[in-house]
């Protein structure tokens, strides 16, 4: 990364740096290189965690009381950076960086001491149940209803899309509580166990063929009150907290990652190649705003994570696009007879990558939300 010149930040990433170079396993980052999806599986990202939670770099985003490396933005965006360069794989969002800032902000202290550790180690594999059948783009149309019993809930509906649902043994979810009112202000939100009674896990295949996501039935199932975060009928703020850290992110590091493997190609289409540097320019661009939103200048975090959120997905899309065309002008395989996994899983990549635009709220959705605020 060429922008550093701090002694200190230097240090920092030569010693992230030679971390990656003794323990990120070989057969790690050549199942994350073939990767069709961001979604990782937690048969390859699980066993990284663990190497990461060993050195206590499992959480670079997490305050240092929770278990965080206690890092400043810059430290992250390094970190994010040689992560991506040295081919880890993600770990997965659901728990690391969707529900655990939202554990922090609205749980208990039972509730953080109960589930922040399993977080950390990985020993809770989360998934998100927000959308369902009739509320995707319009999540406060939800219906999955959680009625009182006792010191229970019961639950019966669905939720749709749910991404990992099959590994998962937790899952935090949006249920309606109330009808009385603006749709938002009948929301709850909920932390279950996959295991419960009455829980059906059924697999959706996407364009791809891949198994990534899921449709979740709820059938009576007893969920305890006291697996609520925050009041009851008080869950949109909770979501809506957490919406900002599923959109914002890093998206730059990984893309200059790939984009620089495929200019590195030789042979290449001059009208390709100035496909690729543009693309150069726009990532710069864009690692720029994200370092910008790291520190929180300019204000407006849920604004940041909209616009990150359409770039970040459609740089990823145009990238997609332009590594099917190589892997079409190279006929695949290399002098050598050997394929580059880059180009080998092009094309799943870009058939899994039509879903960018629309996961964590369509980016015509996120459009809308930077006009209204802009706009008013
Ligand atoms: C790969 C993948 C993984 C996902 N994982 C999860 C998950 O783990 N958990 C979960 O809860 N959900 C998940 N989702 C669901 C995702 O959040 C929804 O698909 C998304 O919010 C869009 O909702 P929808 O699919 O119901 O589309 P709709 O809301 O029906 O929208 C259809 C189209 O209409 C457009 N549209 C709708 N309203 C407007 C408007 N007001 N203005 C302009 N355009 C509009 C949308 O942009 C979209 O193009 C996942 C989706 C995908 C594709």
């Amino acid at each position: 990364m060429d922008m550093l010149n701090d002694p200190a930040l230097t240090a920092f990433r030569d010693e992230v740096r030679a971390f990656l170079t003794a323990h990120l396993p070989d057969h790690i980052r050549e199942a994350a290189t073939r990767a069709t999806s961001v979604f990782i599986d937690p048969a390859v990202s699980l066993p990284w965690q663990h190497i990461l939670h060993e050195r206590g770099w499992a959480a670079p985003d997490w305050p240092a009381e929770y278990g965080g490396p206690g890092w400043s933005e810059i430290q992250r965006y390094i970190f994010a950076a040689e992560c991506a360069h040295a081919g880890a794989p993600n770990l997965a969002p659901m728990g690391l960086k969707m529900v655990a800032p939202v554990i922090m902000h609205y749980g208990s202290a039972e509730q953080r001491a109960h589930y922040l550790p399993r977080i950390l180690s990985g020993a809770d594999y989360w998934c998100q149940g927000f959308s369902e059948p009739g509320a995707g783009s319009d999540l406060a149309a939800l219906q999955l209803r959680a009625v009182p019993d006792g010191p229970d809930y019961i639950l019966n509906g669905s939720k749709i899309w749910t991404t990992h649902a099959h590994f998962a043994n937790r899952m935090f979810a949006l249920v309606r509580t109330s009808n009385d009112g603006k749709p938002q202000a009948g929301i709850s939100f909920l932390l279950l166990d996959m295991g419960l009674p009455g829980i059906t896990v059924e697999p959706i295949r996407t364009l791809a063929g891949d198994h990534e996501f899921n449709q979740v039935f709820f059938d009576d199932v007893r969920v305890p009150q006291a697996n609520r975060l925050g009041g009851e009928n008080e869950g949109w703020s909770v979501a809506k907290h957490l919406l900002t850290f599923e959109r914002g992110g890093k998206y730059a590091p990984g893309l200059i990652g790939r984009l620089g493997r495929l200019r590195a190609r030789g042979n290449l289409d001059p009208m390709l190649r100035a496909q690729l540097d543009r693309e150069a320019v726009t990532l710069t661009a864009l690692q720029a705003l994200e370092l910008k939103a790291m520190r929180g200048v300019g204000g407006g975090a849920a604004l940041y994570a909209s616009a990150l959120k359409i770039l970040g997905t459609e740089t990823a899309q145009r990238i997609d696009t332009m590594a099917c065309e190589i892997a079409g002008h190279a006929g695949w395989a290399d002098a050598d007879g050997q394929t580059p996994a880059e180009l080998a899983v092009a094309v799943p990549r870009y058939l899994n990558d039509r879903a960018a635009t629309i996961y964590a709220g369509s980016n015509e959705i996120q459009r809308d939300l930077i006009a209204r605020a802009m706009l008013g």
